[in-house]
């Protein structure tokens, strides 16, 4: 099997992660892609975190209806930083004989080889990038360069970006507008009902 692994803090998910999951999908004819909400994302700050228990629900409402995605709540489950070396050795063992294809945008992508243990992440997986950005080609080529050059497997994607983040996910909740175009239906009402993201009352 090909199987992709997406890993993100999905603080919440959106269409963005959605739209590059089913796209690097198709371009590298992957049979499942695996999302993986982080514990304690190690690479990033991550502020106003909801519950690992609703992020996880969210992005278990947002793949009805996208079969090619699953949700795995390992590093959830193994809690602390969430090391994707590690993610991948765990995955390795559990599809042995399965290539794996690790999904990132770019911003993830252009800082790789400053993740922790970086050469074991790209001895257990090739690594795949799709741009975040109007001008994101020269330093994804440069980039790519630099991590064959240590070794890497590296695919650029040429997926059309949607200017997208959590972030602005964020802050619309907060503002009480409305998150249609952000997020699928069952995650805006996912958001709603439990109140996460609005100001403390
Ligand atoms: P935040 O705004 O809270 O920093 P985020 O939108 O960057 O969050 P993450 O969960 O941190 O979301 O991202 C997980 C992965 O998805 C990362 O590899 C990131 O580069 C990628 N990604 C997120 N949004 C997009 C997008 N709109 N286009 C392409 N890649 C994206």
């Amino acid at each position: 099997m090909r199987l992709g692994v997406f890993g993100g803090t999905f603080n919440p998910i959106h269409l963005g992660h959605l739209h590059i999951a089913q796209e690097f999908a198709r371009l590298l004819s992957l049979d499942r892609v695996l999302l993986i909400p982080a514990a304690t994302p190690p690479h990033k700050a991550a502020p106003e975190l909801a519950d690992a228990a609703d992020r996880l629900a969210m992005c278990r409402l947002a793949v009805q209806g996208h079969p090619v995605c699953r949700v795995s709540d390992t590093e959830l489950r193994r809690g602390g930083k969430s090391y994707t070396a590690d993610t991948l050795a765990e995955l390795s063992a559990a599809y042995r004989g399965d290539r794996l294809f690790l999904l990132m945008g770019e911003d993830m992508f252009l800082t790789l080889q400053n993740w922790r243990q970086p050469e074991r992440i790209w001895g257990a997986a090739e690594i795949c990038a799709a741009p975040r950005s109007e001008h994101a080609e020269r330093e994804m080529r440069a980039q790519k360069q630099r991590l064959e050059s240590l070794g890497a497997a590296v695919h650029l994607c040429p997926i059309e970006f949607l200017p997208l983040s959590s972030t602005m996910v964020r802050r619309a909740a907060r503002e009480g507008q409305s998150l249609a175009g952000m997020v699928p239906p069952p995650v805006e009402r996912y958001i709603r009902e439990k109140g996460l993201y609005a100001p403390a009352p």
